[in-house]
């Protein structure tokens, strides 16, 4: 089983993406400036069969732009707006969109915990997350499956935050997607992370969800593991903090904790 990925090899990825996304962009840049050399070309030659070149330059023009938007949408440290959440509410909240996500061949089943520790988190970022892994979840199990959306109280022991800077061992509110699917191999759990890392065909996988998960949970004083093998299916676990506020049955702070604005 793979567990937890190293802190190096996410900042490793992060370097991997600078030269492929420059790569991938410079192949649409040459195919750019190719057509517009025929279109010059003809033109000089007072032709006027320019419009298949002029296709082709808007095509590689428009993929581009798209490239850039989805490395902005990466990059760009989206502006958290943390506050309480109730995650078995938020969880119980998104059920049908879930269902409708991942089809009828999938049967999704809710295991929430009783006296979940409420979490400090941006509940969109959470919903995001959650779609998204149901949605991975769904790929996995193309001919159906089981996925099962968990939250418990949970702990990352010293151990389980060594290799992880600025994370603290402590108390975690835990929501975790787990799916009978195909699972990864290691090598496709190693790369998970890294940003535009994709294993599915052009134009169905940005291989953005999981990059973004992480930096999610990251910015979020949180963190996010997975556990998968081939033909045993996955399970992506996402660690958020513990908020202890005065509704809190558990009075003592605990670290992490993240104080409730007055
Ligand atoms: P995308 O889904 O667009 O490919 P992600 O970052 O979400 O991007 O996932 C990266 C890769 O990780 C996927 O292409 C797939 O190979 C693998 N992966 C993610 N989730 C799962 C899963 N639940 N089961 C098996 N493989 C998965």
């Amino acid at each position: 089983a793979r567990e937890a990925l190293f802190q190096s090899q996410k900042m490793e990825a992060v370097g991997q993406l600078t030269g492929g996304v420059a790569h991938d962009f410079n192949n649409l840049l040459q195919a750019i400036i190719g057509s517009l050399e025929m279109i010059e070309r003809r033109l000089e030659e007072g032709r006027t069969d320019v419009q298949p070149f002029i296709a082709a330059t808007r095509t590689a023009a428009d993929r581009a732009a798209a490239l850039t938007q989805r490395l902005l949408a990466f990059s760009r440290r989206q502006p958290l707006a943390p506050r309480r959440v109730d995650l078995n509410s938020l969880v119980t909240g998104m059920r049908d969109l879930i269902r409708q996500s991942v089809g009828a061949a999938v049967q999704v089943e809710l295991r929430l915990a009783r006296d979940l520790w409420t979490t400090w988190a941006d509940p969109n970022q959470v919903e995001n997350a959650l779609l998204n892994l149901a949605i991975n979840a769904r790929d996995a199990m193309p001919d159906g499956g089981r996925l099962i959306v968990r939250t418990t109280n949970g702990k990352l022991d010293e151990e389980a935050v060594a290799h992880e800077p600025g994370l603290v061992a402590g108390d975690y509110v835990v929501l975790s997607v787990a799916d009978t699917g195909v699972g990864m191999t290691p090598e496709v759990a190693d790369r998970a992370f890294e940003p535009f890392f994709t294993t599915k065909p052009v134009g169905q996988g940005t291989g953005l969800g999981l990059s973004q998960l992480y930096g999610f949970a990251r910015q979020s004083g949180g963190d996010v593991r997975i556990d998968s093998a081939p033909g045993r299916g996955t399970t992506v676990t996402l660690y958020l903090p513990r908020c202890v506020g005065a509704a809190d049955p558990v009075p003592v702070p605990q670290k992490p904790v993240v104080p409730e604005p007055q």
